[in-house]
């Protein structure tokens, strides 16, 4: 019997009440594994009337109680690391280490959380005038709802749940309906680190579920990860909503590589970074910009060489680089852009189409493609890809280099190599990208950090995590407040305050 994936609601399973549902694949071997349901508006209104009612009781807890639900959910996941990313890169297609990655660096978001009491403290002045004193508060929203992709199942539900829940809040989960086992996990694990019934829940569905979530006037913010044309309409309709809204969207992150870099080391960051994860990473590096004909040259021969030793296969078996593509659409997707880069005269180097793995013949996998000579007007230089295809795109020098990146729709993350420090130095000043690495491939920053991308990458003003991620998910009071025991005695006055 095909398993069933069960809503999250108030503490406990809960079965739809009909309608439609969706297949969750195993995209090692091809085959059907689970199905979920696909809320209805109503039934999605029924999980927004239950958080509300959670809200206020886990508000009025201190904030040192809440980061102790946040310690123990720590060692809960931990307890269960292994079968999480089991589950993880059974209904995803990454690998069981990278899984294991996913999990992680979600929970150091939480581990960031459990300093909660410390990153709500407000302001406070003393004596701003006789007797006065102003001091700030940071409150929660109530019920706020996150909106999170396929490629990161676990990370990107705990950027969002962790400084929502931490703050005070009640949060509803709307995961991906591609791969949601693992979002039904983490609300079982943070109920039984004593996260009350009602607090976390998650609700699958697609676009009637989230069109709900963003109108509905009892959600008070709404936090969203996927693709840029999803991201923009979700902004959108969600602060015309009188929502607070981030969302973040896709991707094209060039890595840069100066004429004195590190050969050697540019090729092997290339193959995790390009292919890592079947290249479904919004921070993966998916345009290498070689400066110079003989870099350029160099690096092609050595990333081909590279790319023959990949190897592909089911996500759970052992020495495999990367696994498959998370369904046959993303295949097909994937298929069709190669073809453009071909039609459009770009040199394929090394063609991932029509690739199968011995005893998998249904998986979705793609084996790697190289393209080289690929120039600024092709579609697989201005679209974002995601999947195992890297493109070696030429620039005459530095300054053209640093223009394809500033210049480049996307503006999530970005890489220089070099040795050169001055180079260093005034790329990361100069580039109009949210996320720059120096020698690092993928520059995801750390939980205390924050996560966000500029230009068509990111709509909304605050990133993911870090402090930002505090002051989304909560409004600042701020109290002026006299004391007048010093025989203050002004009587009326009708012009506007000041400290004159
Ligand atoms: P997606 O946009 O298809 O889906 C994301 C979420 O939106 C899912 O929960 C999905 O159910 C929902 N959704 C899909 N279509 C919708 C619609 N028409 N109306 C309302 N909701 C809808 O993205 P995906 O394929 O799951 O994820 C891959 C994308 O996410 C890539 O573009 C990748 O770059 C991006 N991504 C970005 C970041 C980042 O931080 N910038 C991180 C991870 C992934």
């Amino acid at each position: 019997m095909t398993r069933y994936i069960p809503h999250f609601v108030g503490g406990k399973s809960v079965e739809a009440s009909g309608g439609r549902v969706a297949d969750v694949f195993d995209p090692s071997t091809g085959a059907v594994q689970a199905r979920v349901p696909l809320a209805s508006a109503d039934e999605v209104r029924s999980v927004i009337e239950n958080a509300e009612a959670a809200q206020p009781a886990w508000a009025a807890m201190n904030p040192q109680k809440r980061a102790r639900v946040m310690m123990r959910f720590v060692d809960l996941v931990n307890r269960d690391m292994d079968d999480l990313a089991r589950l993880l890169s059974s209904e995803h297609g990454k690998t069981f280490d990278d899984a294991k990655g996913d999990v992680q660096r979600g929970l150091e978001v939480i581990e960031f959380c459990i300093g909660a009491p410390h990153l709500l403290k407000g302001e406070y002045s003393t004596g701003v005038g006789t007797g006065i004193d102003v001091y700030s508060m940071r409150q929660p929203l109530g019920v706020v709802a996150g909106i999170t992709p396929f490629n990161f199942p676990a990370m990107i539900p705990l950027w969002k749940a962790g400084p929502a829940l931490a703050s005070g809040n009640a949060f509803i989960l709307k995961p991906s309906e591609r791969d949601p086992s693992v979002p039904v996990r983490l609300a079982e694990l943070f109920l039984e680190a004593g996260l009350p019934a009602g607090v976390f829940n998650v609700v699958h569905g697609d676009k009637e579920a989230v069109d709900t979530l963003i109108t509905d006037p009892r959600v008070q913010a709404v936090g969203f990860v996927g693709s840029t044309p999803i991201a923009e309409y979700i902004y959108t309709t969600a602060i015309a909503n009188g929502k607070r809204a981030q969302c973040f969207g896709g991707a094209k992150n060039h890595m840069i590589v100066m004429p004195d870099a590190d050969l050697d080391q540019v090729a092997d960051a290339l193959m995790g970074a390009g292919y890592g994860s079947a290249g479904e990473r919004c921070m993966a590096i998916s345009v290498a910009v070689p400066v110079g004909d003989e870099t350029a040259d160099a690096l092609a021969a050595k990333l081909s060489e590279r790319v023959a030793e990949l190897k592909v296969g089911p996500s759970l078996d052992e020495g495999v680089d990367y696994g498959p593509l998370i369904t046959q659409d993303a295949v097909d997707r994937v298929t069709g852009y190669i073809q453009q880069g071909v039609d459009e005269g770009a040199t394929l180097l090394a063609d991932g189409r029509d690739f199968t793995v011995a005893g998998n013949e249904q998986g979705f996998y793609l084996g790697p493609t190289l393209f080289d000579h690929v120039t600024t007007d092709m579609a697989i230089y201005r679209e974002e890809v995601f999947g195992p295809v890297l493109v070696i795109a030429r620039a005459d020098d530095y300054e053209a280099a640093l223009a394809m990146a500033s210049d480049h729709e996307y503006g999530n993350g970005v890489a220089i190599f070099t040795r050169d420090g001055d180079a260093a130095r005034d790329f990361t000043a100069r580039v109009n990208v949210g996320m720059v690495g120096v020698n690092v491939p993928i520059p995801v920053p750390i939980a205390y950090f924050t996560f966000g991308g500029w230009k068509r990458s990111g709509f909304g003003d605050l990133n993911q995590h870090g402090t930002d991620a505090f002051r989304f998910y909560t409004k600042t009071k701020t109290v002026t407040s006299r004391w007048p025991s010093h025989g203050v005695r002004d009587g009326a006055s009708f012009v506007i305050p000041t400290m004159q």
